[in-house]
């Protein structure tokens, strides 16, 4: 007889935890995950304000990919994608993880220059990346306009056979489950709204339904990371700023690769289900309003027309935004606060989605030894203050 059972039970909040998770986004419930299967810490709570997947985790486009630029960010990048791949597995959980191989294309020989330049930093640190002139992009995406016709006519590409996508909502739900049975209390509707600190050590937190002790807290907060430093009486140098995507109507598939251009500000890759997700550029503005655009909504589509002119006749049936805490450095902020006990995990811009399962071992590795893992060493909080800036790009 086949029995049906709920993918876990939200639970109300009890007094008293060890660690305190604040956030369940994909990153605040990957490290409970990883805390309480891999770490003895004792009892672990997520606490949320809304629901899980409110923030980014279950607004972003998928995208997943290790070729970024700095020597202190790739092997981290590197790690996580390999991660995704046993995932599946170790979660109970299909996250429909496809490496369908990321092209992204340059429009001049100064671009051209700059990606060789990235992929000789990113081969070094081991990813696998190649480069493609315009006819072996045709081959690979038949659909794209390689001629002189666009108005930045496509001069060659970089491509990144491992990067691709992930379900988003299947992660979430796989670290969420997991986590579940794993003994983690993971409880909606509890916002936090304060903190109890004593004597440089973080006690506790204020919630709208009560006061809950801790003597270990994590934020994975997303977006709200300063609605947190203002709490704390102090600042982080984040800023947030909202990001738009949208999705057009069904297709037959004619869309293997997730397809790039760096420089337009555009990226698409075609769904499973076979629409079309269409992103690429955040807001002009800082805001916590994630509403969207005319104006984004169709510059978006104006360029992505440009290289697929066959797609005039799509339509755009949803759009959407999230929030992205950015940094000056276009790196991450893990590890210490500065307040003990108190640990963040906070500045993912538009790059948080892909680094979730390494986010979520080394915030565990942190939270349960204390110990700054080598792996993110260099993504602390202090290097704003210490001229340590890690040398990240925006791609
Ligand atoms: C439109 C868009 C597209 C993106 N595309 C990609 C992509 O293709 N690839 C990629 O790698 N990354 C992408 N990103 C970035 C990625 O989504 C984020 O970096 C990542 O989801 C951050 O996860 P998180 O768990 O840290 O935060 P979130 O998912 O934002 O979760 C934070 C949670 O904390 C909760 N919270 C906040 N304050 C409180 C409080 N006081 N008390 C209790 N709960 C609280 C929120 O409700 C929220 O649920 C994109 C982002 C956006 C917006």
């Amino acid at each position: 007889m086949p029995t049906s059972q709920p993918v876990l039970r939200y639970k109300q909040p009890e007094k008293r935890y060890d660690v305190i998770v604040i956030g369940a986004g994909l990153h605040g419930l990957a490290a409970a995950y990883n805390l309480a299967r891999y770490h003895r810490v004792g009892r672990i709570a997520v606490l949320e304000r809304r629901y899980i997947g409110f923030g980014g985790s279950g607004r972003n486009t998928e995208m997943i990919r290790a070729n970024k630029r700095a020597h202190e960010t790739l092997p981290f990048y590197k790690e996580s994608l390999e991660m995704w791949d046993g995932l599946s597995a170790e979660l109970e959980w299909n996250l429909m993880v496809q490496k369908k191989g990321l092209i992204a294309l340059a429009h001049s020989d100064g671009e051209l220059a700059v990606m060789r330049m990235l992929s000789d930093s990113q081969r070094r640190a081991g990813i696998k990346i190649d480069m493609l002139g315009p006819e072996e992009v045709k081959k690979m995406v038949p659909s794209l306009d390689v001629s002189d016709k666009p108005a930045l006519p496509v001069a060659g590409a970089q491509f990144h056979p491992e990067g691709g996508t992930v379900h988003h909502d299947a992660a979430l739900w796989g670290y969420a489950k997991a986590a579940s049975r794993c003994g983690v209390d993971i409880c909606a509707g509890v916002e936090v709204t304060g903190f109890y600190v004593e004597g440089g050590k973080v006690n506790g937190v204020r919630t709208n339904v009560g006061n809950i002790a801790a003597g270990k807290v994590h934020v994975a907060v997303g977006g709200y990371s300063s609605e947190i430093a203002r709490m704390l009486g102090v600042k982080y140098p984040v800023v947030t700023i909202p990001m738009q995507v949208m999705t057009t109507e069904v297709m037959a598939p004619f869309l293997d690769y997730y397809v790039a251009s760096p420089r337009l500000h555009w990226y698409t890759q075609q769904t499973l289900k076979g629409d079309l997700i269409l992103g690429g550029q955040l807001d002009p503005w800082q805001s916590w309003n994630s509403s969207t655009t005319w104006q984004e909504c169709s510059e978006r589509v104006a360029f992505i027309l440009e290289y697929f002119p066959d797609l005039a006749h799509a339509r755009v049936v949803r759009s959407w935004s999230g929030l992205c805490d950015c940094t000056g450095d276009s790196a991450p902020v893990m590890g210490p606060s500065g307040i003990d006990g108190l640990s963040l995990d906070i500045a993912w811009g538009y790059y948080g989605f892909k680094s979730t399962p390494a986010c979520g071992k080394y915030a565990a590795e942190y939270i349960a030894t204390g110990k700054v893992p080598e792996k993110i060493r260099h993504f602390g909080l202090d290097r704003f203050y210490n001229r340590q800036r890690v040398r990240e790009i925006i791609i």
